[in-house]
């Protein structure tokens, strides 16, 4: 498939309006503007101050030579419709959704789901507008390591099991996450997420194992810096 046609409007961004006109408006909206801008560069400081996914990534980028900076790297911005985030492959920067992330548990998330995206970027040289199975395989684990798919839905694993429910999930996000980006067919999105499913859900770098909870977070992180330690002692 020729994705290399489509122009640049097809590629999300018109997802983040305020992407290219930075002014600021007047009156009260402003002040609420400020606020909801304030409150999100605060869950944002807490989410790479305190979550093992995102202190893990942030250490692996590192040592890949991408260091992450907060101000230069990230941005908080009003987005249209429910989308959360993005990772802007043009300039570098993850997009944080100010008008649609309420809660630090949600803010903790988006910024691992954006972060595994940054990651991929920076090791593997993602080639995000023209090779469509990059960015499949990007959403798939992106999906599978963020927790996307290790909360909630308690009838859904009571039916199909922990394990199934868990992939289920993760295709079904991905192929949610692509819909939302690129204008592509539903069968054309989920023949590309099959092809390269298998070997991209069974990628778990920079975690080394699917990080289902906090916990399992937390024993990767310190895998991760023991790992580390132990390098620098050779
Ligand atoms: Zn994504």
């Amino acid at each position: 498939m020729d994705q290399s046609k489509q122009q640049e409007e097809d590629f999300g961004y018109n997802l983040f309006p305020d992407r290219h006109t930075r002014k600021f408006k007047k009156g009260s909206v402003s002040e609420s503007l400020f606020t909801f801008n304030h409150k999100c560069q605060v869950m944002l400081h807490f989410a790479l101050e305190t979550s093992p996914y995102a202190k893990l990534l942030l250490g692996a980028m590192k040592q890949s030579g991408c260091t992450v900076y907060k101000d230069r790297h990230f941005s908080c911005e009003d987005c249209d419709g429910i989308v959360s985030g993005g990772f802007d492959a043009t300039s570098s920067q993850i997009v944080l959704c100010q008008n649609n992330i309420h809660q630090q548990s949600h803010m903790n998330r988006v910024v691992t789901h954006e972060l595994i995206h940054a990651f991929d970027h920076c090791r593997a040289h993602v080639d995000w507008f023209n090779n469509f199975k990059h960015l499949a395989c990007s959403e798939i684990r992106a999906a599978n390591l963020s927790g996307d798919c290790s909360f909630g839905n308690e009838a859904a694993r009571f039916n199909f099991g922990l394990k199934q429910h868990h992939q289920a999930c993760v295709r079904d996000r991905a192929l949610r996450s692509i819909l939302a980006v690129r204008k592509v067919t539903q069968e054309e999105a989920e023949k590309v997420v099959d092809e390269v499913f298998d070997s991209c859900f069974n990628d778990h770098a920079p975690f080394g194992r699917i990080p289902h909870s906090k916990k399992d977070a937390n024993f990767a992180y310190r895998e991760f810096q023991n790992r580390d330690r132990y390098f620098a002692n050779l």
